[in-house]
């Protein structure tokens, strides 16, 4: 049977639920565990698929193709047995559609359908569908205790703790304590406040976790302890960490994977946390320093490109190096010119829609192949590097994407439905109009050109990696192409392009797929390692003398 372990937030948001949630997970799975990781949404959106990156931060995809919140990249990067798919991502709007979907049926017979039973119950079988066969199942609940929203996901997790029982429920409450410099004071009032707020809809925490600049002290655990009626070695402190990866070993020395398993009744051998302390070591060790720019749309929130922004630093764990982005809004290369990408060891361009800064992408993909620069192109960023080779290596001028010029000359990048001849074949015509409309979501298998540098950068020519958009390489194009020297060294089972290269660059490579969601900082990932150590072989970078020791 699974247990459960909730995790709820208090007094503000944004005090890293989904890190704690996920660091929580990593040392349970260090003892043995099987873990699944669930997020709630208490937004009405049915899925985050339509929401803005500039609000929301980046949409994850896993596996199955769907479209997630960022946490759930939290969660694969920390916890190798959490498959996070479907069943791991539930809002309100997706809880109350399944239920008025019900409702209209005619499943209830006839009953007020009402918040509590109907929507708790609907949470409460997603929570145990998204719980899988897990030996644990951790749900983390996102906004803040006290919001309107939130009322019925905390009701669903009270009424498991009292139907499953207190040794399979462990309730978790994340906290802020902060410091006030004009008084130099320790205030624990906001988390009594809190944990009260918890308490009045019935759920007294067994353990907090308590966010604050510093350690906290003795004295404030103390007080926390007594005034939320939690034990006091369950007053577990999160100081800010200077490296992500250094929170499971906070958290496992404070014991906090202990007081889970003595609550649910394991037994457990000691966890094992030495792959993170290899990578934090390796981390404070670089050999040298590179600097990246990447070029994107939405550099307003760097949560936009959370993934992208970690899979390039596992690279540089992987490699030795110390990686330093720099976001560069691909608008202000329109205005201002490339010359911002001067100095930069290595350039990336990562996925993004609609077609604001789209020639300034473009013109940074012309950047890197005319100078040599390390490029690697993700999603939109292949689409550019086609568009820019089309016109200035091709001859095609005026080429564009059909996504930001309906009426281009050379649609090089364009809909399936609107460059694939399939009259005559009505079944296949409806399948590829469907198509055109949808996304292309999710885990597909691509083959690469052997000898390419596609395939010595994974190491084999199968590959499976996640998709998220719509436009598609023009593949009548694709001979004018690769006469002007692009190689398209990846293509899917129905042969739409996935890579491309240009062999005579000492790196420039880039994908349909996303690599950045199956990235992890204990494995990596083949094209983020070897674009960063490409980029360290192509400019010799040494550490600074200050950064050195
Ligand atoms: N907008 C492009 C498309 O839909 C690229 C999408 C992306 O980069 N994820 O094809």
């Amino acid at each position: 049977m699974t247990s459960y372990v909730f995790i709820t937030g208090g007094v503000v948001s944004s005090l890293g639920k989904g890190i704690t949630s996920a660091c929580l997970g990593a040392i349970l799975e260090a003892r043995g565990l099987t873990i699944s990781m669930i997020k709630l949404d208490p937004y009405i959106n049915v899925d985050p698929g339509t929401m803005s990156p500039f609000q929301h931060g980046e949409v994850f995809v896993t596996h199955d193709g769907t479209e997630t919140d960022l946490d759930l990249g939290h969660y694969e990067r920390f916890v190798r047995t959490a498959k996070g798919g479907r069943d791991s991502n539930f809002t309100t709007g997706r809880i109350y559609e399944s239920v008025i979907a019900k409702e209209r049926r005619g499943d209830y017979l006839g009953a007020t359908v009402q918040v509590i039973p109907h929507i708790t119950d609907e949470i409460k079988q997603c929570v145990q569908r998204g719980a899988g066969d897990a030996d644990i199942c951790l749900v983390e609940i996102g906004g803040t205790v006290g919001d309107i929203e939130s009322l019925p996901f905390l009701e669903a997790i009270r009424q498991m703790g009292i139907e499953m029982g207190r040794d399979h429920v462990v309730y978790v409450h994340l906290t802020l304590v902060p410091y006030i410099p004009t008084s130099s004071e320790i205030k624990t009032k906001p988390t009594q406040h809190s944990v009260k707020e918890l308490r009045s809809i019935g759920i007294q925490p067994d353990i907090l976790v308590c966010r604050s600049v510093d350690p906290l002290p003795d004295a404030e655990r103390k007080k926390i302890a007594l005034f939320t009626n939690v034990p006091e070695k369950s007053v577990i402190s999160a100081w800010d960490a200077d490296d992500l990866y250094k929170i499971p070993a906070m958290m496992h020395d404070q014991g906090l994977d202990g007081i889970v398993a003595r609550q649910l009744g394991l037994d457990l051998p000691e966890a094992d946390l030495s792959e993170w302390d290899e990578i934090v070591e390796a981390k404070q060790n670089p050999e040298a320093q590179v600097h990246i720019a990447l070029v994107g749309k939405y550099m307003g929130l760097k949560d936009s490109y959370i993934s992208l922004v970690e899979a390039l630093q596992h690279g540089g764990i992987h490699t030795r190096t110390r990686v330093k982005i720099h976001f560069i809004e691909s608008r202000d290369i329109e205005e201002k010119g490339v010359g911002c990408l001067e100095g930069m060891d290595g350039i990336v361009v990562p996925g993004g829609f609609g077609d604001r800064g789209i020639e300034g992408k473009i013109e940074t993909a012309r950047f890197a192949r005319e100078n040599g620069v390390p490029y690697l192109g993700i999603c939109l960023g292949l689409q550019v590097a086609v568009i820019e080779a089309a016109r200035n290596l091709a001859g095609l001028k005026g080429a564009m994407s059909t996504e930001f010029d309906k009426n281009t000359p050379h649609p090089v990048i364009a809909l399936i439905t609107e460059w694939r001849d399939i009259s005559g074949d009505t079944e296949e015509r409806d399948e590829q109009s469907e198509m055109g409309g949808t996304m292309r979501l999710g885990a597909q298998s691509v083959t690469l050109q052997k000898g390419s540098l596609a395939a010595r950068s994974y190491g084999r020519t199968d590959i499976e990696e996640r998709h998220r958009h719509r436009y598609e390489v023009n593949n009548n194009y694709r001979e004018q192409l690769e006469k002007a020297g692009m190689v398209f060294s990846g293509v899917s089972i129905d042969d739409l392009v996935e890579m491309i290269e240009f062999p005579e660059h000492p790196f420039f490579l880039a994908s349909q797929f996303h690599p950045e969601f199956t990235s992890n900082p204990r494995d990596g990932h083949p094209l983020f390692i070897n674009f960063i150590r490409a980029v360290r072989e192509n400019c010799e970078c040494e550490l600074p003398e200050a950064a050195e020791g």
